[in-house]
């Protein structure tokens, strides 16, 4: 099958689909079906976590799909009670397990815990998983400015990618600059502001699908498209599914993205990562 989806080089060599799907608070008992639908959509990278409890249920859905395994970008993340206890090559080979698969397109440390002072001894551990190829790149996630920093001057890979909140109200611009200058791409989670503000009647995102005749939704994920994010909305729905697809058809103007960029109110919905620990 042709995609419309752009593919971005990582500084690891591989590609990754700029728009994938994501499986948090999909329930296990409902995730085979979700990735199904979703790798049927059109969807080729999926984006779980150790920390989500369905990695055997979407290994599942990639085995049913019969796609090939080239043809599918799987991501997952150690999870933070596995990282602060230092088993992370016990629990890389358990997602791995659990999945069934043999090697890993991208592995995340999920949060830096900063007060836990492991996350460079455990991106050691992640340089060895790139080193072995069980992972084909290797990056993080809700990592601010100084513990990428920290990893930079003390390791030898730098992050494939850094998966952060980010969305309309918050832009996380000083982070994209830091990103950029040091070849990092950045990934966002919550894209759609996990339904936790009233994004889609915000003026700027419905004067543009009302302009488009598209929905508030394909607007902010063109946004962040045509940004340069690597976006993972969610949905247990499959219309939907194939709406949240469905962004390649129409472009934003300079005028309508200037209308999204202005906003931001660095503003998060989610967890500050200093104070997950
Ligand atoms: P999201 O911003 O994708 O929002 C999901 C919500 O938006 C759902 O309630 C969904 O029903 C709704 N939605 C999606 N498309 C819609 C549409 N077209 N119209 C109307 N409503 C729509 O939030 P998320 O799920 O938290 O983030 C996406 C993915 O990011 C997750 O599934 C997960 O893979 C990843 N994530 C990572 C972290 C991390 O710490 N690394 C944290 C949260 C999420």
């Amino acid at each position: 099958m042709t995609t419309p989806v752009p593919q971005i080089k990582l500084n690891s060599g591989a590609s990754i689909p700029q728009l994938g799907f994501g499986v948090f608070l999909v329930d296990p008992a409902d995730t085979q079906r979700v990735v199904e639908d979703a790798l049927e959509v059109g969807y080729r990278h999926i984006d779980t976590a150790t920390g989500y409890n369905n990695e055997k249920e979407v290994g599942a859905a990639l085995r049913a799909s019969g796609i090939p395994r080239d043809q599918i970008f799987l991501t997952t993340k150690l999870r933070n009670d596995h990282h602060k206890a230092g088993d992370v090559q016990g629990a890389f080979s358990r997602s791995l397990d659990a999945l069934g698969l043999d090697y890993i397109d991208l592995y995340l440390i999920h949060w830096p815990m900063p007060a836990n002072e492991r996350y460079v001894d455990t991106w050691h551990a992640f340089e060895g998983f790139a080193a072995d190829g069980r992972a084909k790149s290797i990056g993080v996630s809700n990592f601010l400015i100084p513990h990428l920093e920290k990893l930079l001057s003390e390791t030898d890979v730098v992050p494939a990618v850094n998966q952060v909140e980010l969305h309309p109200i918050f832009q996380q611009r000083e982070l994209r600059k830091f990103h950029a200058e040091h070849g990092i791409h950045t990934e966002a989670w919550g894209p759609l502001g996990q339904g936790k503000y009233e994004l889609f009647t915000l003026p700027a995102i419905q004067d543009a699908a009302k302009a488009h005749d598209v929905q508030p939704a394909q607007v902010v994920l063109r946004w962040h498209l045509q940004t340069g994010n690597i976006v993972i909305p969610k949905l247990n729905h499959r219309a939907r599914m194939a709406q949240n697809f469905d962004v390649f058809g129409f472009e934003l103007s300079d005028d309508e993205m200037a209308a999204i960029d202005a906003l931001d109110e660095n503003r998060r919905v989610g967890g500050n990562p200093a104070e997950v620990n």
